[in-house]
């Protein structure tokens, strides 16, 4: 006698996201959170709630509330002005302790501050955590295996949470059904943000903080903002991206002129480069490096590994140049052409550069 069919749900808790704020700054990938943790909720029928830790919170509360939050948690504490493993790990645990349900789910950003954040959560709950997410949903999931009787069951709302693996070759939709907060953490740039609606209302709930001294085994200085030149690769219009087929880090110059010949572009880069020092690391696209969905992408000597496929495989239009006719990126760029960077680009810029000067000739003799 097994106990195979029997339903199997928990009290059903909220969804919960953590937001991420740097010097006061929210992140975007909290509000793409919020986002894909409305559509979860709603789902679910529970609510959605975000936790934000830091000082001086007023404003990041409000625009959590404007993208959706049906309640916001204020942990507003001068200790947690800026980020710290211990800090912020004991002003979450405390508070899920105190909670009467767990959350059901519970998402961080695949972000350096979520990568470091939620282990620590999970290990606290022995609960499972799936990182690296592209898709999150919920559904049932039926349980058959009889290695552990007592789990034989259908769980009615599991967080699917669904990543690539196996170099993107499959979509793996991993599941920890047995104990919530079930947790996952996403990529920035995969999930998107609702319209911001200044109108919605939220509950504010102050969170108690209650540092222990042992938390305080790290001290944070000094927290620093890299200024970096130009637009930020993941705002620009159109990505000019250059990798080791550039030959040396002078062949960046060819792809910052190209990169001038449009408004709203920003030079992106292979992971392989970065490494070799060409270009610095603000600039690399991909599984370790930034997700951009640009309008234009231009592949320049970039061969096309999964990792860095991933991180601007939802570019609208995705154009390579590489001289290997067999380059694996042909096999997803919207338009390829084969040959030499240094013959095609430069006959590109002044194609781009000559378009330009007819149209200003254009204007001009419009306007007289
Ligand atoms: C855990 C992990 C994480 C990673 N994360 C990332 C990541 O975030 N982003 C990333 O990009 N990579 C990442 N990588 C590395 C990735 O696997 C590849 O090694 C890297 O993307 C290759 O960079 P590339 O295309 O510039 O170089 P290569 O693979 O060496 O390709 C160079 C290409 O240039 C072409 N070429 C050479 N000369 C010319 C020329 N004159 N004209 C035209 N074409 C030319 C060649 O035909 C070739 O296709 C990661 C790897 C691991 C293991």
């Amino acid at each position: 006698m097994t106990d195979e069919g029997k339903k199997i749900s928990s009290p059903k808790g909220e969804v919960l996201v953590i937001a991420e704020q740097i010097l006061g700054e929210l992140q975007p990938v909290t509000l793409e959170l919020l986002g894909a943790g409305r559509y979860l909720s709603d789902k679910l029928g529970s609510q959605l709630t975000c936790l934000v830790m830091g000082h001086n919170l007023a404003e990041i509360t409000e625009k959590l509330v404007s993208y959706g939050a049906d309640a916001v948690y204020v942990a507003d504490h001068p200790d947690l002005t800026c980020y710290r493993t211990l800090t912020y790990r004991r002003v979450v645990v405390d508070l899920l302790d105190s909670l009467a349900i767990p959350p059901h789910i519970c998402l961080l950003g695949s972000t350096t501050t979520g990568r470091d954040l939620a282990p620590r959560i999970a290990a606290h709950f022995e609960t499972g955590l799936t990182a690296d997410c592209t898709e999150l949903d919920v559904g049932p999931y039926e349980h058959k295996s009889k290695v552990d009787p007592s789990k034989v069951g259908i769980y009615e709302e599991c967080l699917y949470a669904i990543r690539p693996s196996f170099g993107e070759s499959l979509k793996a939709r991993i599941l920890g059904p047995w104990k919530n907060p079930q947790m996952a953490t996403t990529r920035p740039g995969q999930m998107t943000p609702l319209k911001p609606d200044s109108n919605r209302q939220a509950k504010i709930i102050p969170v108690q903080v209650s540092i222990k001294p042992e938390d305080n085994r790290l001290i944070v200085a000094e927290t620093l903002r890299e200024v970096g030149k130009g637009i930020k690769l993941q705002e620009a219009d159109v990505i000019v991206a250059g990798g080791y087929g550039l030959g040396s880090a002078d062949g960046f110059q060819l792809m910052n002129q190209l990169a001038a010949c449009f408004p709203n572009s920003a030079v992106g880069s292979s992971r392989k480069v970065v490494d070799l020092g060409w270009i610095p690391y603000e600039h690399q696209v991909g599984q370790t490096g930034k997700t951009v969905r640009p309008k234009v992408y231009i592949a320049c000597g970039i061969s096309g590994a999964i990792q860095h496929r991933v991180g601007m495989s939802k570019s609208s239009l995705i154009i390579a140049i590489n001289k290997d006719v067999d380059a694996p990126i042909f096999k997803f760029a919207h338009h390829g052409i084969v040959g030499d960077i240094f013959q095609i680009v430069p006959e590109m810029i002044r194609q781009l550069e000559s378009v330009k000067s007819d149209k200003e000739v254009q204007t001009v003799v419009s306007t007289h």
